[in-house]
């Protein structure tokens, strides 16, 4: 008896034992339907063998074999391996993000390729069958035989009878859609010296792994090569792959792509779409008949036949890593599957993560750069650095950038005021007692928010209204302390009467539609004055912007995270490249109250690789990534004392497996998490650390086995390998 293993999206990590019933033709990477208890899953074959430890009488049958959904090829699978075991993931989860969202029945319909064509199957198939004589079958058939097939329109035109005979050899794999033919018109794309050296070198070898890290400064045409590198894999008929930011996938993303590569058959996926969408796309791109894949983390598992290349843009960018479920990091998994397929990945940022930068650095990597903006008399903004805490500051905003958003004002070009915190203030604060406004849910302080009226909690979403009086003395002098995006939207208001003020943070856009719109009117020059938090430091171009000021930077320098710089680098060097993008020049004003550290002395001379040198450097000598690899062990439970002990028994069996082995790995004391609680649970952490990779995982998914049997219920725990955040 032929026994399956299935992967099911459930949280053990095991796979589960089915037998196959005859008739039933089932192969690695099929999606089956099958029963587990009361449930009715939809699981992917990851082996046969002859034998199971199951005991005979529980072994159930594979109910069905999903025909609507391709068998996922090899290399998907060997990634969904990959995932679980790097990432130390359950592996029916990690199979389950190959899958399109399957809400829709597996009947479902199957949304229509171009053309079609009679597969091998279906030729021997149709041979042996007589009732043919209906001339519209006929036609049909003489139609499909052709090797460059059949247009769905000519297929349709055979009338009813035909066409329902056709969905039923669709069914039936009699036949295929024909995929795309590549038709590049070359010179829509143009490129400079510097872009053109750059695809040549990160294309010299299509049928190799071959990583590149494209370092460009803002401006410098990255996409340019992205879609010339693009381009050429199309045209030797593959598939490219395209993964960006959440933010950065927007319509004028999927425009200039349209209008570069106008003949190239595009699918945008994302965890927006609608789940019909969706799958749709997916069986597009699954059949082969797009020829580039845009999109999100999510679609770095999106089954290409043809995969040729895969560029990942914005590298640096956190959205990649996925946070809670199946953690993973796109970036990473997309390097990975470049190997395994054998073909070139391009990694793009101005600011590359230190560990693409350590790469590129010794060598592992290609390093292409591109030192200069693109477009011809368009430079780098010039960064001043003036003091933060000035006696002539008002609502938080010195005279140094008072006086620059007035010269902007009066020339009607744009300014944008960046903060990266939303709100009014983030806290309220008694000058009487001290009292401060606290979340009863959350270890973290109730932000000001003055345009409904309340306190908001940012990490739990807990609101409750301004009080008119504290709470703990009732004394009425309450202070909001700080600044946030509402606070110097309503300053700039009253410092600049005639300007337009408009705030872009997410509570302005939380309307859907409203971003775009709000984006609209910033490129019509319909904005004088932008304040806005990160959501408008990336991949926006408005032309009449020429002054960011930049407030509250240095409250990075204060963070627990070893990663903190780094990323402040990364987010100020991107909210400046959003001034002077065209021919106006830009200027960049930054308060602060440290002018010396050399993160902002690198950032005046746009170095990026010298700040990252000193971090290397930094890192390297507190054995940090990239020099030592991570893992964090989080807990939450409704009781401290619950978390406390979990964790310190973890601890125990980790030092006990470390003792009885040659593994050099370190397991640090249990810690509270940087957010000790959120929404009414204690949280708490262990961090492991080894300077070798091999150690790590070799000791993690035994470690892990001992805490899957510790079996404790009032506690939620995970894995996370490679953390990047530590709250
Ligand atoms: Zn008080
Ligand atoms: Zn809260």
């Amino acid at each position: 008896m032929a026994i399956v293993r299935v992967a099911l999206p459930v949280a053990t990590n095991q796979l589960f034992d089915y037998w196959s019933p005859s008739g039933l033709e089932i192969r690695t990477g099929s999606v089956v339907r099958v029963r587990l208890g009361q449930r009715r899953l939809l699981g992917i074959a990851v082996d046969r063998v002859e034998a199971t430890d199951v005991a005979p009488e529980r072994v159930a049958p594979i109910d069905e074999v999903v025909t609507a959904l391709p068998r996922l090829p090899p290399d998907l699978c060997a990634l969904a391996q990959f995932v679980s075991e790097y990432y130390q993931q359950p592996i029916g989860q990690c199979f389950a993000l190959l899958l399109p969202p399957l809400g829709v029945s597996a009947g479902g319909r199957e949304p229509l390729a171009r053309r079609y064509r009679l597969t091998a199957g279906g030729q021997a198939a149709l041979a042996g069958l007589v009732n043919t004589r209906s001339a519209a079958l006929q036609q049909l058939q003489r139609l499909l035989r052709a090797p460059e097939g059949a247009a769905i329109g000519e297929l349709r035109d055979c009338g009813a009878h035909a066409w329902r005979t056709f969905a039923v050899w669709r069914k039936r794999q009699f036949v295929e859609p024909v995929p795309e033919k590549a038709e590049i018109a070359p010179g829509n794309i143009v490129l400079n010296a510097e872009q053109r050296a750059a695809v040549i070198d990160a294309m010299a070898e299509m049928d190799r792994f071959a990583p590149s890290l494209l370092q460009g400064v803002t401006g410098s045409g990255k996409t340019e090569v992205y879609f010339d590198s693009v381009a050429r894999v199309v045209a030797a008929g593959r598939q490219a792959l395209l993964l960006v930011p959440e933010i950065n996938l927007t319509p004028q993303l999927e425009h200039r792509i349209k209008s570069a590569l106008p003949r190239v058959s595009l699918a945008v996926l994302h965890s927006g779409l609608s789940s019909s969408a969706r799958l749709g796309r997916w069986l597009a791109a699954a059949r082969g008949d797009v020829q580039l894949v845009v999109g999100t983390r999510l679609a770095v598992f999106a089954p290409m036949p043809r995969l040729g290349l895969i560029v990942v843009d914005v590298e640096h960018d956190v959205s990649f890593k996925q946070q809670d479920g199946v953690r993973y990091h796109a970036r990473d998994v997309a390097v990975y599957r470049a190997r395994l397929r054998d073909v070139p990945v391009i990694l793009g940022s101005a600011t590359p993560s230190l560990e693409t930068y350590a790469h590129a650095r010794r060598g592992r990597y290609r390093w292409l750069r591109l030192p200069q903006r693109a477009i011809a008399q368009s430079v780098l903004p010039s960064v001043r650095l003036v003091p933060n805490r000035a006696s002539d500051s008002r609502e938080g905003l010195g005279a140094a950038l008072r006086q620059a958003i007035a010269d902007r004002v009066a020339r009607s070009e744009q300014t944008l005021l960046f903060i990266n915190r939303r709100g009014f203030a983030p806290s309220l604060l008694c000058v009487a007692c001290a009292w401060k406004a606290m979340c009863p849910r959350c270890a973290a302080r109730l932000v000001v928010h003055r345009d409904t009226g309340a306190l908001r909690c940012h990490h739990c979403g807990y609101a409750e209204g301004l009080p008119s009086a504290c709470p703990a003395c009732g004394n009425q002098d309450l202070l909001p302390l700080g600044f946030g995006t509402q606070r110097l939207e309503r300053a700039l208001a009253e410092l600049y009467p005639t300007a337009r003020v408009l705030r872009v943070d997410r509570d302005s856009t939380r309307r859907k539609g409203a971003f775009a719109t709000m984006r609209r009117a910033i490129a019509a020059g319909e904005v004088d004055i932008l304040v806005g938090t990160q959501m408008l430091a990336k991949g926006h171009d408005f032309p009449r912007l020429t002054l960011v000021g930049v407030l509250g930077a240095d409250n990075a320098l204060y963070s627990a995270d070893f990663r903190a710089t780094e990323r402040l680098f990364a987010l100020l060097e991107q909210v400046a490249g959003r001034a002077g993008r065209g021919k106006l020049a830009g200027e960049v004003v930054l308060q602060t109250d440290f002018p010396d550290h050399p993160l902002y002395a690198a950032l005046v001379d746009h170095d990026y690789n010298r700040f990252a040198e000193t971090l290397l450097a930094e890192r390297e000598l507190l054995d940090l990534p990239p020099f030592a690899h991570l893992a964090l062990l989080s807990a939450e439970a409704s009781k401290r004392e619950t978390v406390t002990a979990f964790l310190e028994r973890a601890v125990a069996h980790g030092r006990a497996l470390l003792a009885t082995s040659e593994l050099r790995c370190e397991v640090y004391p249990p810690v509270p998490a940087g957010l000790a609680r959120r929404a009414g649970l204690e949280r708490g952490q262990v961090l492991v650390q080894s300077s070798e990779r091999s150690a790590l995982h070799e000791f993690l998914p035994r470690w892990r086995a001992l805490l899957e049997r510790m079996r404790q219920q009032r506690v939620r725990w995970t894995v996370d390998v490679d953390p990047l955040e530590f709250a």
